[in-house]
């Protein structure tokens, strides 16, 4: 039988892993000029991604995530690659799979399409939109993934469409993760949605887990995870930030270094966060340092 994120879940807390962007970039492969899911293909790339997976396997994670964030037919039609979703996907959740061998779960990365919602004042109809997440979905699974992880959305109606994709195609568990701002005095996606309501309409569409990753530090992503805990009996997952992006000399840098990122990981436990891991700018010595400090 298979393992159950949930049941595992019921024991302690649980390890994400660290950004998989910002390390590919960090190898200097990302110029952002292509899309980094064409790695999981490309000889040579293929074996970074593979070594980033593994840093993280054995800094402690006991969920990685496949390198297809971005692995939709908008995104990579930017990139003249809308024609290899499937291939991509199940590429990269093989490769996933590979590094794992056995000793943490793969959750199937599914992000944003970068497109507006028709009814969020856009012109992608939800039918585009969910056409492009089943193609996504069924790459992703026919790769073989134990568990799905919709991560950085910041319209709740388009994380909705990407959670029916999956539901309609499998029975795995799914982590729904939205990204929230501070500003203006108040934490809220760039849609306006609070930590609250996120958690509240995630609960109701049905998603197994809600999550806040990326868009800030760990300070800052303390406050958001004890506000979702309030509104929903749902495990919470977290992933921030290595702090917030810098641009020092033409590089993206983020300050927070691994012992401090770990210093808050006992604040996100001790918020509700039951999955923790890290979004930009984290590495997997944050994940060592807070398994470490978790007492995992
Ligand atoms: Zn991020």
């Amino acid at each position: 039988m298979k393992t159950d994120i949930l049941e595992k879940l019921s024991g302690r807390v649980l390890l994400l892993d660290s950004a998989m962007g910002s390390s590919l970039l960090a190898e200097k492969f990302g110029s952002g000029l292509e899309a980094g899911e064409l790695w999981n293909v490309e000889d040579g790339k293929k074996e970074k991604v593979r070594q980033i997976h593994q840093a993280n396997v054995r800094a402690g994670s006991d969920v990685v995530i496949t390198n297809t964030f971005g692995a939709n037919r908008f995104k990579l039609g930017h990139y003249g690659l809308a024609g290899r979703v499937r291939e991509l996907n199940s590429a990269g959740a093989r490769l996933c799979r590979e590094a794992a061998e056995g000793k943490a779960l793969v959750a199937g990365d599914i992000g944003p399409t970068g497109e507006i919602l028709e009814g969020s004042g856009g012109d992608r109809t939800p039918d585009e939109v969910r056409a492009g997440y089943d193609e996504q979905v069924a790459g992703l699974l026919e790769g073989g993934v134990d568990l799905f992880i919709l991560e950085t959305f910041m319209d709740v109606e388009e994380l909705k469409l990407a959670l029916e994709a999956v539901r309609a195609a499998s029975e795995l568990r799914v982590i729904a993760s939205m990204t929230f701002q501070s500003g203006a005095g108040r934490l809220a996606t760039m849609w306006g949605l609070t930590p609250e309501q996120a958690a509240r309409e995630l609960t109701e569409a049905g998603t197994d887990i809600v999550g806040a990753n990326c868009g800030m530090g760990s300070e800052e992503m303390v406050q958001v995870v004890g506000r979702m805990a309030g509104s929903t009996g749902l495990p919470i997952c977290a992933q921030p930030n290595a702090g917030l992006p810098e641009m020092v000399e033409g590089k993206t840098v983020y300050r927070e270094t691994p012992e401090q990122m770990a210093e808050k990981a006992v604040a996100l436990a001790a918020a509700g966060a039951r999955l923790i891991g890290g979004c930009c700018g984290s590495t997997p010595e944050y994940i060592a340092a807070a398994k470490v400090k978790l007492g995992l």
